[in-house]
């Protein structure tokens, strides 16, 4: 099969409720745009019938490709993986659950032919998420913009077109606690942002829980940056000099029975060494991952790939 212009990389989660609808707004979209595309799935492990009835639309239509993961490698390698098997001059990569409107894609396209390298969907209103999620995801953004070097646009998903340039250079990246789109932006290229409106979930409920949320707001941070590590530096300076105070201040006074004031100063320090420990052992943790060079995901199938593993 020749190459396409556009490829549209969707990862899908136990997403049985949202597959076919997602499929067939997608398709409706890409069909008005005139463009040649393929639409590769990657069944991140779900546990219901998300494959089954992936491969059936596969089965229909051969522009539709679908990576098969062995296990649920998490949303962020997901992508990675639809990105590393596309053939498309220009990647997008959308969500299942219709929350990112794929109605913006031909505005996307427009932004790319006019030179645009990266197309970021912005998000302006984000209806039907919690007011948790809302003021988290708001707080992250900011928070994240504060702490690093990289400007990585607010308020922006993975909902994005990169082209060919942007794809390739991005698997010179082959960092493990992957924060693609901060990876995106450290790469620099030419980008503009389309706004849209992020819609409620077409069905099912969030594929991101607060643990899987936790987990990518720390890769997010210290990936791009290391203020973490030197917190721990601070809480370090500040423990010796205040028990350098403390240790004055019963010298002159004579006050304190020496033995609790000693216990609390012990405590004190005890617990900021274990915060700089924690601290320490998650970059040293990341470190970990970096040096064992594990493939970042395992593909068990692919179904309508020239290349195919059968
Ligand atoms: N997803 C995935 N693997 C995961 C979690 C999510 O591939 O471990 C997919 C999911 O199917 C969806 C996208 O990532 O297409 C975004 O997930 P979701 O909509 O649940 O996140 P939210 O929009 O609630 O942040
Ligand atoms: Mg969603």
């Amino acid at each position: 099969m020749s190459k396409p212009t556009l490829s549209v990389v969707v990862p899908v989660y136990n997403e049985e409720e949202v597959i076919n609808e997602s499929y067939r707004r997608l398709t409706e979209v890409l069909e008005q745009t005139g463009e040649t595309y393929e639409i590769i799935f990657v069944n991140d492990g779900s546990r219901d019938k998300t494959l089954a009835l992936g491969l059936e639309i596969c089965r229909n239509d051969k522009r539709v490709k679908m990576i098969d993961f062995a296990r649920n490698f998490g949303h962020q390698l997901a992508i990675t993986a639809g990105m590393d098997a596309s053939s498309g001059d220009a990647v997008v990569v959308i969500d299942a659950d219709l929350q990112d409107p794929p109605e913006v894609i031909p505005l996307m396209i427009e932004k790319w032919r006019e030179g645009y390298e990266i197309v970021y969907g912005k998000r302006l209103k984000r209806e039907g998420e919690s007011a948790f999620k809302k003021f988290t995801a708001k707080m992250f953004y900011r928070t994240l913009n504060k702490m690093t070097d990289v400007a990585i646009p607010v308020d922006t998903g993975d909902f994005r077109l990169i082209d060919r340039k942007v794809c390739d250079a991005l698997k010179k990246v082959p960092e493990h606690n992957r924060y693609v789109r901060g990876i995106v932006s450290w790469l620099g290229y030419k980008s503009c942002p389309v706004e849209f409106q992020r819609h409620k979930r077409f069905a099912g409920t969030t594929k991101y829980p607060l643990k899987k949320m936790i987990r990518f707001a720390s890769d997010a941070i210290m990936s791009f940056s290391y203020k973490p590590l030197k917190l721990a530096n601070l809480f370090g300076g500040l423990s010796i000099f205040a028990s350098i105070v403390l240790l004055v201040f019963y010298a002159i006074f004579k006050l304190l029975n020496p033995l609790t004031s000693l216990l609390i100063a012990g405590l004190f320090v005890a617990g900021l060494l274990f915060v700089c420990l924690g601290v320490i052992g998650s970059y040293i943790a990341r470190m970990c991952d970096e040096v064992r060079n594990r493939p970042l995901y395992l593909i068990r199938n692919k179904h309508n790939f020239d290349d195919e593993d059968k």
